[in-house]
């Protein structure tokens, strides 16, 4: 008996289907949750993504009748697109992701030719797992291949999220695209776009805890926390005129800064400067082993998030407290931008199937949602597969 069909034959089944013919290249690249560091990166602080074991595949090959045509196991009717030259499709088409990243590879002088793509992936979309990023990374590896290209990792980042900006219109910061194509666990310096690897070992894993809420973070949320972090630079930046983002600023300096700045602004300010602490500070204790601390880390993210920062909800709250307080479970926290969406707890292997069992039930029981757990484990970043 044959097993179940694995992504790379999903899309390579589906290209010969759509396109007729075998692919020339696949690639691959993951989905990410962030376990900590949440509203730092516009801030030009530290966030401390982790690659996961759910990717999207990327089968590829150059066109025949110069025009390009891409198709999804999700989105089963081929778009059509008479491109090069690159440019946007109309509405809302997810096809844009691919297209964006063709159009970036040609702004950098790649020579481009019309090409089939077919995509197959076990990331839910619109999760907060980073599916768009992994789209772009995926096609943006299988596209080096095929006009045999060579970028840098930051190079390969930068390009999907130019994408994401240009040809799907959302203005994401360089987190996701960082994550699925360096792969692994990194604390990312979102201002120099440096990076360190951090081991999580497997005796840990992940599991995300969906609340069954839809991330509700407005863009006027989202805008007004930004406006209020660039509010606190501003009043500081006249006591510490070396002040460029909350990225600089310390604890103290907060502290002395403070009479100046509303109770609303000093409590936005002080989620981003700790938090940026917190996720220098959890760097350090895994390289220690020190699982506690990181685990205690993220319990404090979580009431940041909570009193400071302001963007959870009392059922989110309740999910990150039911699985603190389960066992084996080292730390739980709100993931994601807020208002909805899901919890991250780093939970001992060989308790996580229990933990994730038992703490749905309980939320369940408690709020009447439909909360959902996901085990993950850090996996590779961008990388090329075998067709098959
Ligand atoms: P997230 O990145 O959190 O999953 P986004 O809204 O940023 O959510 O991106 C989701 C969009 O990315 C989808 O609506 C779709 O346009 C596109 N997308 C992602 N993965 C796929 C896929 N496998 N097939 C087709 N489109 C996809
Ligand atoms: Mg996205």
């Amino acid at each position: 008996m044959s097993g179940p069909i694995s992504l790379a034959e999903q899309a390579c089944a589906l290209f010969r289907a759509t396109w007729r013919r075998e692919p020339a290249s696949l690639a691959s690249s993951p989905g990410r949750v962030n376990l900590i560091g949440e509203h730092t990166d516009y801030n030009d602080g530290f966030v401390f993504p982790v690659a996961i074991n759910r990717r999207t595949f990327v089968a590829m090959g150059a066109s025949r009748d110069g025009r390009s045509g891409f198709v999804s196991t999700s989105r089963p009717d081929p778009v059509l697109a008479d491109c090069p030259p690159w440019r946007r499709m109309e509405g809302d088409c997810w096809a844009n992701y691919v297209a964006g990243v063709a159009a970036q590879f040609a702004d950098r002088g790649e020579r481009v030719p019309a090409f089939c793509a077919s995509v197959a992936s076990d990331l839910p979309t619109g999760a907060g797992l980073s599916s768009s990023a992994a789209l772009e990374a995926a096609t943006a590896a299988a596209l080096s291949q095929l006009v045999a290209a060579s970028f840098s990792i930051t190079e390969l980042a930068t390009l999907c999220q130019k994408a994401e900006h240009e040809f799907a219109g959302v203005r994401c910061g360089i987190m996701d695209q960082m994550s699925s194509v360096a792969g692994g666990a990194i604390v990312l310096d979102c201002r120099t776009l440096t990076f360190e690897r951090v081991q999580i070992p497997r005796e840990l894993s992940l599991v995300i805890l969906d609340s069954g809420i839809p991330r509700g973070l407005s863009a006027t949320r989202y805008n007004e926390r930004r406006g209020q972090c660039e509010e606190g630079v501003r009043l500081l930046k006249t006591r510490y005129p070396g002040t460029e983002a909350l990225r600089d600023v310390t604890t103290e300096m907060l502290n002395i800064g403070r009479k100046n700045m509303s109770e609303t602004v000093f409590r936005r300010c002080r989620h981003v400067v700790t938090e940026n602490a917190r996720v220098c500070a959890a760097a350090k204790a895994f390289a220690e082993n020190d699982f506690r601390t990181v685990g205690k880390l993220l319990h404090e993210s979580h009431v940041s998030m909570r009193d400071d920062y302001e963007i959870s909800l009392p059922e989110i709250d309740l999910l990150a407290e039911i699985a603190s307080s389960a066992p084996g479970c080292y730390g739980a926290r709100l993931t994601g931008a807020g208002f909805g969406g899901a919890v991250v707890s780093l939970v001992d292997t060989c308790a996580a199937d229990a933990f994730a069992e038992e703490v749905v039930e309980e939320y369940r029981a408690k709020t009447s949602k439909a909360g959902t757990a996901m085990r993950v484990v850090p996996d590779e970043g961008s990388r090329k597969e075998e067709p098959a």
